[in-house]
């Protein structure tokens, strides 16, 4: 694949800045007002009991919406939730491939998301007939499919994988097998690394991650040479940030660092992912300091949900997510193989 091959929302270096397309369209709305978050909240956690819904959010989404939901983590703990979930709705305070996802493993749930503008610029970076096409080059490869990915891909899918389990898909695969991952080259670029197998990689990216730099890691470095680094491995400065930080630089998924945070002796975390994890990390590990690396790194699309919104939703039953049914059952394979691994 080439830049020019690539969807213009991809956000690729050599290609017209952001702002002109693409994510640079969705704007982040103004921060909500803090005086009237506990009667918004208090009014949609009733409204999610009158109308038997679960509320799932996304760790990138704003503090007050993770306040309010049942249950805040990354994709693979939310696609387990949406799963088991007893409840007859879910409200998805996330991005578009999160609902349509709990769609699929919930078929018989009416799955609801907020704001039907809240895309992402990572699953944008493939289509369906560019999938086949590559396909059609390398018959015999499995395809590997990160979950940031719409319906119609995940379809044309062996696994799924998130960022907690991408290294036990890809060790689950025999070696003798090519494989093809998607969309995320960074993600690939650090499994290739980790796993020792030799992957072909769609040149996609996310246009947050990809715009941590390495300078930015450099100067907080320099800054707080104490700290340890949590890197997300969708981050654009992956391979030269391990170089500057060594045995201080960890690359987790969003939930890996939660995790890690709590458990670690140090006081001081650089971040280097979406800065909505914060919000979780000062929850989850309280005590400890940490400390965006960008704090531009903001995705308008997970910043759509306010509290307005989701009531709404809630109240009105907007915005009901579906996935055609062929491709729903195609698409849970690769799923249900992805819950299975990990
Ligand atoms: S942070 Fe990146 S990968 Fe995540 S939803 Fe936003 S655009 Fe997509």
């Amino acid at each position: 694949m080439t830049a020019a091959d690539r969807p213009a929302s991809a956000g690729t270096a050599g290609l017209p800045p952001l702002a002109d397309f693409g994510p640079g369209s969705v704007r982040v709305p103004p921060p909500g007002d803090p005086a009237t978050f506990a009667a918004l909240q208090a009014e949609i956690r009733e409204l999610a009991r009158k109308h038997d819904a679960v509320i799932l959010a996304h760790s990138y989404e704003r503090g007050e919406i993770q306040d309010v939901a049942d249950h805040v983590g990354d994709s693979l703990h939310l696609s387990r939730t949406a799963a088991a979930t007893s409840q007859s709705t879910i409200v998805f305070c996330g991005v578009s491939f999160m609902a349509e996802t709990a769609k699929i493993l919930s078929p018989s749930k009416r799955v609801l998301l907020p704001d039907l503008a809240a895309g992402c610029s990572l699953a944008d970076s493939i289509t369906v007939e560019q999938l086949r096409n590559w396909k059609a080059e390398h018959r015999d490869a499995v395809v590997v499919s990160y979950v940031n990915t719409t319906a119609a891909v995940k379809a044309e899918s062996d696994y799924c994988c998130t960022s907690s389990n991408a290294r036990a898909v890809i060790n689950a695969i025999p070696t003798d097998r090519q494989i093809l991952f998607l969309p995320d080259m960074f993600l690939g670029l650090w499994l290739q690394r980790v796993t020792g197998r030799k992957l072909h990689i769609w040149l996609g990216e996310c246009h947050v991650h990809a715009g941590i730099r390495p300078a930015d890691v450099e100067k907080w470095h320099r800054d707080e040479p104490g700290a340890e680094l949590l890197i997300h491995p969708e981050c654009g400065c992956t391979s030269q940030v391990i170089e500057i930080a060594g045995d201080n630089a960890h690359i987790l998924s969003t939930e890996g660092m939660v995790t890690y945070a709590q458990q670690s002796k140090a006081e001081t975390f650089l971040i280097a992912t979406e800065t909505g994890i914060l919000h979780r990390l000062n929850q989850k590990a309280p005590g400890k300091r940490f400390v965006p690396v960008n704090r531009e790194a903001v995705c308008q699309y997970m910043k759509l949900t306010t509290l307005e919104k989701l009531r709404d939703s809630l109240a009105l039953g907007q915005f009901e997510v579906d996935v055609e049914v062929d491709t729903a059952s195609k698409a849970r394979r690769a799923l249900e193989r992805m819950i299975a691994i990990a």
